[in-house]
């Protein structure tokens, strides 16, 4: 599946919004189908198994999170939602109901595509590379050593900032809600404690920085006010 082929499912009950998107993505390259309502999604779903699909939330019918959460019952294909102003919790639920990522509207193309891109490259990537190496940058986490490095220093982190770090970088370039990085790092039991992770994080970044005198991972852990956080994409274009 090369990038610029894949096949894209655009789901938007906006008329305008879903035929200048359509236009810009073909225009691209991208294979697009629209649908304008839940009922419709799953129809082109069920036909067509896109490699992507770019989801409104607000959808007459059966909603955006229903189309996500069946979709989720099979398919591990990358869901990018788009929301709107107001849909913040139900943003945050889509993220734990398994989309790959969120933009929020009204949203420019530019970022779209770099989204786009990103969710594209983590699918081919999770194919070819089991390892699961993460390189970002001079920033490398070894998991089947359990060694992070910063250049040729070892970059030494407590059990919980390693695991944190490691969540985030095996997405990187997608967001990580908070709910799902307390689930995974400290358990279910703090899923509510959101104050540990900006601590957490603070040392983590605080760490990298004392490694990395030219600021060249200064902006790789990004807060996403309300949502979560997200380690920048390898590919400096989505930074
Ligand atoms: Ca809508």
């Amino acid at each position: 599946m090369s990038e610029r082929r894949a096949s894209i499912l655009l789901v938007e009950d906006d008329e305008r919004t879903r035929r200048a998107v359509m236009a810009n993505l073909e225009g691209h390259g991208y294979g697009v189908r629209g649908a304008a309502d839940g009922e419709e999604a799953l129809v082109l779903w069920e036909l067509r198994r896109p490699d992507l699909i770019l989801l409104d939330l607000g959808l007459p019918g059966i909603d955006g999170l229903g189309v996500l959460r069946r979709v989720r019952r099979d398919a591990t294909t990358p869901v990018i939602i788009l929301s709107a102003r107001g849909e913040e919790r139900d943003k945050v639920e889509a993220l734990d109901a398994g989309a790959d990522d969120y933009l929020a509207k009204p949203f420019g193309m530019a970022e779209l595509h770099a989204r786009l891109r990103a969710a594209l490259r983590r699918t081919l990537a999770s194919e070819v590379d089991p390892s699961g190496v993460a390189v970002i940058g001079p920033l490398r986490l070894d998991p089947e050593r359990r060694i992070v490095t910063v250049g040729d220093a070892e970059l030494r982190l407590t059990p919980r900032e390693y695991e944190l770090l490691k969540v985030l970088l095996a997405n990187a370039g997608r967001v990580v809600t908070r709910g799902r990085l307390l689930r995974a790092v400290w358990g279910t039991a703090y899923a509510e404690e959101g104050h540990y992770l900006h601590v957490y994080v603070g040392q983590i970044r605080r760490k990298i920085a004392a490694l990395d005198p030219d600021g060249a991972l200064s902006d790789l852990l990004v807060a996403e006010p309300g949502v979560g956080y997200r380690v920048r994409s390898a590919d400096s274009e989505d930074s």
